[in-house]
């Protein structure tokens, strides 16, 4: 803390963590970053959580990659087998030059030898809007596929697919912030005050002026204290629960009559098919009593104003899409999207997942979520990108490829800022992946787990390093700036594409992310009326945007929706159970997720040193009478083994956890939650099935 005396400089910039995209103002004392503070943006209105706060110093941690490096002739088998604050072990420093043309000279020899559909992209929801554009760009351009996904497969692909299908756009429909115009909210599948924890305070906010909070979840949380309903439904069962509550509406006649003539299509066929799932059919399914349904029913139906917010436990499932399917038919119903304190508003997890969906980071589509199966998007870029022919068949996605890699069919991957080696599910079966790839080039702040399995490895900037666009959950576009130089001769990402991209014979020429912004408006859409000049002045602009002054609109479809005639669709959910089920060798349900202090696999967070200190050891929560069964103290070591792996934690004591389930974060490599996850994926989303496994829990034998 200090005064701006005791400052070099102060710089107004964006939270690099979640999706809320809190805007910060980052002091800087010789150098190293003293003090961050929460200003008044558009989503955070001055405030910040513990990680926005007290997060910033992974930035100088001495693990920081400083020099490009070049796997040595003479280094062990691949694997997870390097000191990420010692990597000359297995690796040499390098000048960029020579980094730079053995990462293009693998990839092109790939592309000569076998065809470019051979090598792979991961972006970055870590990265810039520009940077994922370009990133997209290189692999689309240069090796003529789309191959290239990144983490949001990983976490909200099936909400995108559901809100795509039956919205027309895969985006919110309003800011969380509208939260303050509504009367009633259910928030389901998401612990904001973990995960997106100034969100959260808007939430209890509401609650506290009287608004009718409803949570939905299988795990207890603290928002739940201050909610008029928490509904604590079997995992798995989200389909049963939702459909009982919406055949309610239905067979009651609570449902918006002339909101689902004039805007929705497919009421009839949806109504036959609701009208199986009564309350009294569905409570032993879900575990809650129909008196309670109906009651939320009622009540959601009955309001004049109405959000849904939702999180992964509704889309980390292979059902993840019919999920999202019956929450958006739910707000359909009752008229609640297109309104001030109305809307449906997936919470996006990292800081720029939104706009890394938006600039093209996706297989099936191009920036904008125009479809590579369309002739005419793909004649745009092909005038664009100076006469690139785009590839008419969609790519692979995340864990696609890494299957493909296994297969042998996949021989190169770039990787900007990803880390599969821990966030991918059936981790071994990924690392396995990693460690056959002929050429693995891996861009990063840190060397990441997926960084040890490298050949080339390649120094970034990180985020308060570097400038450019990101976009958060709000649809809020808003501009990062420098705050810090990176240190030694790490550089910028947009940078270090071009360079790569040059190498691997394109014909670039960007002088900064500007010129890049600038590309991008010809081809979306979402950004028109959004210029970098307003944003370097503005510092946040709001889209769709109708004209130069305008902020953008936090709430949209009040006049129809981009689909068809103009109308949304209800599309019918069938109930699908769980990928595996418990049974006698794995009798209970694991779930994963994110803890506070801790972000995603943690490369960050870990090295962050007061959120380290407050969250220091890999644990994992039961509920106090199951560790009470199985002989285990809080504190005292567990073994969780699944049909995929076993690892060994540190047990919590945690009322909030059903007597049946374990809660495991995923942020700590010595007990990589991914070891045991279930690689099963949602037909449509493509998405794994994060939030459900069948799982043996026991006393370690040695505590
Ligand atoms: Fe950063 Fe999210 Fe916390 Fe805001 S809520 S300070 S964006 S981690």
């Amino acid at each position: 803390e200090g005064d701006s005396a005791d400052f070099d400089s102060e710089t107004k910039s964006i939270c690099p963590f979640c999706g809320v995209g809190c805007q910060v103002s980052i002091k800087v004392k010789d150098g190293k970053v003293r003090n961050v503070d929460g200003i008044n943006g558009p989503s955070n209105e001055g405030r910040l959580c513990v990680k926005g706060r007290f997060g910033f110093d992974y930035i100088h941690h001495g693990h920081r990659l400083t020099k490009p490096l070049i796997r040595r002739e003479d280094a062990p088998e691949k694997g997870l087998n390097v000191d990420p604050g010692n990597p000359l072990t297995h690796f040499r420093e390098a000048s960029w030059d020579e980094a730079l043309a053995k990462a293009a000279e693998g990839l092109v020899d790939l592309r000569s030898y076998y065809g470019g559909k051979t090598v792979a992209g991961f972006g970055s929801a870590k990265c810039t809007n520009e940077e994922a554009y370009l990133f997209q760009k290189l692999i689309r351009q240069g090796f003529q596929h789309n191959n290239v996904d990144h983490c949001t497969r990983l976490c909200h692909a099936s909400s995108v697919a559901a809100l795509m299908e039956n919205v027309g756009s895969g985006a919110v429909t309003a800011s969380f912030n509208e939260i303050e115009n509504a009367d009633v909210a259910i928030v389901i599948g998401a612990n904001p005050t973990e995960n997106h924890p100034v969100a959260a305070t808007f939430f209890k906010q509401f609650a506290k002026r009287g608004g009718d909070l409803i949570i939905m979840d299988p795990r207890g949380q603290a928002l739940g204290r201050h909610a008029r309903s928490m509904l604590q439904f079997r995992p798995g069962s989200d389909v049963a629960m939702l459909n009982a509550i919406m055949n309610v509406i239905v067979e009651e006649k609570l449902y918006d009559r002339q909101y689902v003539e004039g805007f929705t299509e497919g009421f009839f066929e949806f109504r036959e098919h609701i009208r199986a799932f009564t309350p009294e059919r569905m409570a032993e399914q879900c575990g809650i009593a129909p008196d309670i349904l109906r009651d939320v029913a009622r009540r959601f139906a009955g309001a004049q104003r109405g959000m849904i917010f939702w999180g992964m436990g509704i889309s980390q499932h292979v059902h993840g899409t019919d999920n999202s399917r019956c929450l958006i038919s739910l707000a359909l119903l009752c008229g609640h999207v297109g309104r001030p304190g109305t809307g449906l508003h997936p919470l996006r997890g990292q800081n720029n997942v939104q706009g890394a969906s938006d600039a093209g980071l996706i297989p099936q589509v191009m920036p904008d979520y125009q479809s590579v199966t369309d002739p005419e998007v793909r004649e745009l870029f092909r005038h664009i990108w100076k006469g690139t022919q785009i590839n008419a068949a969609p790519g692979l996605t995340v864990v696609e490829i890494i299957d493909a890699m296994y297969r042998g069919e996949i021989k190169g991957l770039y990787v900007l800022g990803e880390n599969p080696a821990m966030s991918d599910p059936d981790v071994e079966h990924a690392r396995a992946s990693l460690a056959k790839l002929d050429h693995l080039v891996v861009q990063d702040i840190f060397l990441t787990e997926t960084a040890m399995f490298a050949d080339v490895v390649l120094p970034a900037a990180a985020f308060p390093e570097k400038r450019g666009t990101v976009t958060n959950t709000n649809r809020q576009v808003q501009m990062g700036r420098r705050a810090v130089q990176a240190p030694g001769e790490a550089r910028e990402d947009w940078r270090i594409i071009v360079d790569l991209a040059r190498r691997i014979g394109l014909d670039w020429d960007y002088d900064g992310p500007r010129g890049v912004f600038d590309e991008m408006k010809m081809s979306m859409r979402s950004l028109h009326h959004i210029t970098w000049k307003r944003l370097e002045a503005e510092d946040s602009v709001t889209y769709p945007c109708s004209g130069p002054d305008d902020p953008g609109q936090s709430v949209v479809f009040g006049d129809g929706f981009p689909r068809r005639a103009g109308r949304a669709k209800f599309t019918p959910a069938r109930v699908t159970p769980p990928a595996e089920l418990p049974d006698e060798n794995f009798p209970m349900v694991l779930t994963t997720g994110r803890q506070l202090e801790h972000w995603h696999t943690g490369s960050m967070t870990r090295r962050a040193s007061v959120l380290d200190a407050v969250e220091p050891e890999a644990n994992c929560s039961l509920h106090p009478d199951t560790l009470r069964r199985i002989g285990v103290v809080p504190g005292g070591m567990i073994r969780l083994t699944t049909r995929r792996g076993t690892l060994t934690v540190m047990a919590r004591a945690d009322r909030a956890v059903a007597e049946d389930m374990v809660f495991l974060p995923f942020a700590y490599v010595e007990a990589a939650a991914n070891i045991l996850t279930n690689p099963a994926l949602d037909p449509f989303g493509k998405i794994p099935e994060f939030k459900y496994a069948a799982v043996r829990v026991e006393k370690a034998e040695d505590t």
